[in-house]
């Protein structure tokens, strides 16, 4: 059986998130969506259930698709699946020049691990989860950005956000 790892921080998931997970579940038999949260990300703006939550309810309809979490390294993370082959979205250069460094030090702490690349969907290129949180922060239309089922979430939590 062949497997996925999807790993990303999902603070929150986007439909640029969604679309890289939705076409590695047709190539793979197997996708498990990593959410991570040992990254240097400071103060999130979920925690890390909320995020497992979002994650989850954005993806119930792919049935090949579970979701996990870790607070490790990701070349540590990925030994428990042998053969398991990392699936991450490019969307400009500066993602690929972050992302072939990572694969580096990853390949020192996991020989056995094979990243591999989808190039992002042209309308998702300019996605990202901090666009999505800068929206939020002043109430902008999240329609077409995230996953509907979690448009409410985000609303909430930039509302505490304000009034905090
Ligand atoms: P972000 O960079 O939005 O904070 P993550 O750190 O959660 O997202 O990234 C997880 C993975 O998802 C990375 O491989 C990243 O390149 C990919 N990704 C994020 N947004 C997009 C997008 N709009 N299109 C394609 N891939 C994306």
């Amino acid at each position: 059986m062949s497997i996925a790892i999807c790993p990303g921080s999902f603070d929150p998931i986007t439909l640029g998130h969604l679309n890289i997970i939705r076409r590695t579940s047709r190539i793979f038999d197997r996708v498990i969506v990593c959410v991570m949260y040992n990254s240097n990300k400071t103060s999130p703006m979920f925690s890390v259930e909320e995020r497992i939550d979002m994650v989850q309810r954005a993806v119930y309809k792919y049935p090949n698709v579970t979701v996990d979490s870790s607070a490790g390294l990701l070349a540590e993370y990925a030994k428990q699946f042998p053969g398991a082959v990392v699936v991450k979205g490019l969307r400009a250069a500066s993602d690929f020049e972050y992302e072939f460094q990572m694969n580096l030090i990853n390949k020192k702490i996991n020989p056995e691990m094979e990243t591999m690349f989808l190039t992002s969907s042209g309308k998702y290129t300019f996605l990202s989860s901090s666009v999505v949180r800068e929206m939020a922060r002043y109430d902008a239309d999240l329609k077409g950005l995230v996953p509907d089922e979690i448009i409410e979430d985000i609303r909430e939590k930039a509302k505490q956000w304000r009034s905090s």
